[in-house]
């Protein structure tokens, strides 16, 4: 049984992180007070369709409630919506609320998140959007469904490239701007970023990299034929009705400072998850830790699954360790997959920049291949386009730290 004296937990961040661990915790056996706390009114709802189903109109948002209401109930969880935590203190432990009310704790999850970035002086106005949430789908779904307009999108990253193509699927008229040389290079490295540029060129999609954006800008009606531009490093105005910045994320740290936490692009755990006080964990987007099947290797990890699976460690750690059991480490095979033009594209493992690359199966130019990734003679990452079953075989190459030239061989015969 559970140490007595975690009694309460509070869960900081109502998204996939934090949803998990109070399922986890429950799962367990865990029969204390739980209380999820979120900074959105809505109930906790699933992201990934925010940039798909959702803003394509497929799906409506009853669609992506994390947890049905029957199962809220069992779960018997105190739910502390739109009033986001403010304060930590981890020497008195208490949290503190927007509306001012601290509350004490012995156990505490930290899942919130990731918050967008913006440009530097970025402009307000009613065509420029940011997408990260719910209402900031639907608000943006109510402007592109018509079709018709020119969509420019700031980042071809997964945001913006997810969001072309839906945007392009509604009938707009879609450019993407890039500041680095490929698309999605931190996730895929620039030459498979760049056979992901090609997807988007079929579809009628120029996704422009290597320009460098000065500022969006309003202009006077009628002087480029519509109400906003954008201006690039080489004088060129890119003519706008609509734009969507999608250039990143920054782990939501900020409300931790003085909190006695230590915060280095993310809160830093140890491999267990732990944030260093005892009972203290964090999950998703906000956590950073040594990740043993890399070598020990610090990450902080911005996708779904990571989030899911960090969610139910951090509960079954924090109940292990109350009852003087010992934690385990979460090792993992990192994994994300997106949906353009309904090509499915999933990568496993972790692209290091100077990886060798060899594809193994199928080709760029067929838009179905498996790229296996290796560094050091070991096998780091398999990225499938097109190629859904040869990609998950992968994992357990990776699991097994495979050499390189083994793993070739292996994914050849998938
Ligand atoms: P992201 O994946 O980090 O991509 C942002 C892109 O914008 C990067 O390529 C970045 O280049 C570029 N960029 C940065 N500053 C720029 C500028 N001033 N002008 C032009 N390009 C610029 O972030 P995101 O697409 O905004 O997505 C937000 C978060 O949601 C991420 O955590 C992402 O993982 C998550 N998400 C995941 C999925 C999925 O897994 N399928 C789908 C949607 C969202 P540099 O890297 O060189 O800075």
């Amino acid at each position: 049984m559970e140490n007595p004296r975690l009694e309460h937990v509070f869960v900081v961040g109502s998204s996939i992180a934090g949803v998990r661990a109070c399922g986890g915790l429950r799962a367990e056996g865990f029969e204390g007070g739980i209380t999820l706390i979120g900074s959105e009114t809505h109930q906790p709802y699933d992201r990934p369709p925010l940039s798909k189903k959702v803003l394509s109109g497929e799906w409506e948002p009853d669609r992506i409630a994390l947890v049905r209401p029957e199962e809220l109930d069992k779960l018997q969880l105190q739910l502390r919506l739109g009033v986001p935590a403010v304060a930590l203190s981890t020497a008195e432990r208490t949290l503190t609320l927007r509306d001012g009310s601290t509350l004490s704790y012995d156990g505490l999850v930290l899942a919130t998140g990731a918050a967008t970035r913006r440009l530097p002086d970025q402009l307000e106005h009613d065509s420029v959007f940011e997408l990260r949430t719910l209402d900031d789908s639907l608000a943006l779904r109510s402007r592109i469904d018509a079709g018709g307009l020119r969509v420019t999108i700031i980042g071809a990253g997964f945001i913006g490239l997810e969001v072309a193509a839906t945007a392009r699927a509604l009938g707009n008229e879609v450019v993407v701007l890039e500041g680095a040389p490929a698309p999605l290079t931190r996730g895929l490295g620039a030459d498979m970023g760049r056979a992901v540029t090609l997807l988007h060129a079929d579809n009628g999609v120029p996704v422009r990299c290597g320009v460098q954006v000065v500022r969006i800008e309003e202009t006077d009606s009628g002087q480029h034929g519509g109400a906003l531009i954008v201006r690039l490093g080489d004088g060129e105005v890119v003519a706008s009705d609509l734009i969507v910045v999608g250039i990143g994320v920054t782990p939501v740290t900020g409300w931790l400072e003085g909190s006695g936490l230590e915060l280095r692009d993310g809160i830093v755990c140890d491999a267990t998850l732990n944030a260093g006080p005892i009972g203290v964990y964090a999950a998703g987007d906000v956590a950073r830790w040594p990740n043993a099947q890399f070598d020990g290797e610090e990450m902080r990890v911005e996708h779904w699954t990571n989030a899911s699976e960090q969610g139910l460690i951090a509960a079954r750690n924090m109940l292990a360790v109350a009852r003087g059991d010992e934690p385990e480490p979460y090792n993992s095979v990192p994994f994300f997959w997106s949906e353009q033009y309904g090509v499915r594209i999933q990568f496993l493992g972790r692209a290091a920049g100077d990886d060798d690359i060899r594809i193994v199966k199928g080709s760029v130019e067929e838009r179905s291949f498996l790229a296996l990734y290796g560094s050091n003679g070991v096998l780091r990452g398999a990225l499938g386009v097109a190629m859904a079953k040869p990609v998950m075989q992968c994992r357990r190459l990776l699991l097994d730290r495979l050499s390189f030239e083994d793993a070739v061989a292996a994914a050849s015969a998938f």
